[in-house]
């Protein structure tokens, strides 16, 4: 049987929809584990409700504008555009996406590693964030599933997915190939614990991502294909992996990580206007394989 990553994924999004987890968290620290990558820990009663963690999870967090600051909940409009109260102390809260790298259900901690690039508003939160700091908390968005058709994980990334990566390699059977090309170091592999067990290539840069991916040429019916990147990189790479066949649309699974010279709040709104307009125009927008057209077709 061919791989059905694309039904597998819409299965556990549906058996998911009402268990959404909405809740604030405080921060219970920091730790730096490499030049390039921060932990950060947090805890909340309201994690309780995260019953079912599985690999790739991403939250949407709300950091306060200043460390310190309390986050209120936000609303959206009909539109689906987030709406924060007008008389915010100190600004409105950032809205950031990230994925946990792991849960300890005893605790109700959660980690997430993130990537410390130069423009990024998180990093900056971060150099001033305290023990203690509120922080808002929903999600969880399902980025994988494993499917029992697949023999080989096709894993690829640009730094910001080597955690989801990290967390997805990890969680694999012993008894499947995993295959990682990705943007990053050893050092990164190391600090971020991508297990030994993958087959690991590290590229410099997007061009060479998009390159040995194309250069790879093991993928077949068997092979399930996960992509975390810049939006535009995911796009070149999804059209060159499914151009070359035999692999179908419905064994991948792509993510636009981030956009070039967007933030992630102008993200989220762009992606959301494709979104409603699609659902508007009758789009079963509960498909993860329309979800992956409307971003990338
Ligand atoms: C489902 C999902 C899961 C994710 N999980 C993680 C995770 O676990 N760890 C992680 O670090 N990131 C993760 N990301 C990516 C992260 O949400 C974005 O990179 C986000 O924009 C980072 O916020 P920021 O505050 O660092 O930068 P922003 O303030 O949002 O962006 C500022 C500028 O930097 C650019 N930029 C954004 N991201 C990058 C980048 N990675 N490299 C270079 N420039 C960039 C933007 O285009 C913008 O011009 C995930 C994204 C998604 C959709």
């Amino acid at each position: 049987m061919p791989v059905n990553a694309r039904r597998a994924l819409r299965e556990v999004m549906a058996e998911r929809r009402n268990r959404v987890v909405n809740c604030q968290v405080s921060l219970v620290g920091t730790e730096v584990l490499s030049a390039g990558y921060m932990r950060l820990t947090v805890t909340g009663d309201g994690l309780r409700a995260y019953t079912d963690p599985r690999p790739g999870d991403a939250f949407k967090i709300y950091l306060p504008s200043r460390p310190g600051r309390p986050v209120p909940a936000p609303s959206y409009d009909e539109q689906g555009h987030l709406q924060w109260p007008d008389d915010l102390d100190g600004g409105r809260p950032l809205v950031r996406c990230f994925t946990v790298r792991s849960s300890d259900a005893e605790s109700s901690n959660l980690t997430f590693d993130v990537l410390l690039h130069e423009e990024g508003a998180t990093a900056q939160w971060l150099a001033e964030a305290a023990v203690g700091d509120r922080i808002g908390f929903t999600g969880m968005r399902t980025e994988f599933v494993d499917t029992a058709e697949a023999q080989t994980h096709l894993l690829i990334g640009d730094r910001s997915a080597l955690p989801a990566i990290a967390a997805i390699a990890e969680s694999l059977p012993d008894t499947k190939r995993t295959v990682v090309i990705a943007l990053g170091t050893e050092a990164d592999a190391a600090a971020l614990g991508l297990p030994d067990s993958a087959e690991i290539t590290f590229v410099d840069d997007a061009v060479g991502l998009v390159s040995t991916v194309s250069g790879f040429a093991k993928t077949d019916a068997r092979t399930q294909v996960w992509i975390g990147a810049e939006a535009a990189v995911v796009k070149e790479i999804r059209r060159d992996v499914l151009g070359r066949g035999p692999l179908s649309r419905d064994a991948m699974h792509a993510s636009a990580y981030w956009k070039a010279g967007l933030n992630w709040e102008q993200t989220f709104e762009e992606s959301m206007d494709r979104f409603l307009a699609a659902a508007k125009a009758g789009s079963d927008v509960g498909d993860p394989g329309v979800l992956q057209s409307l971003a990338f077709d």
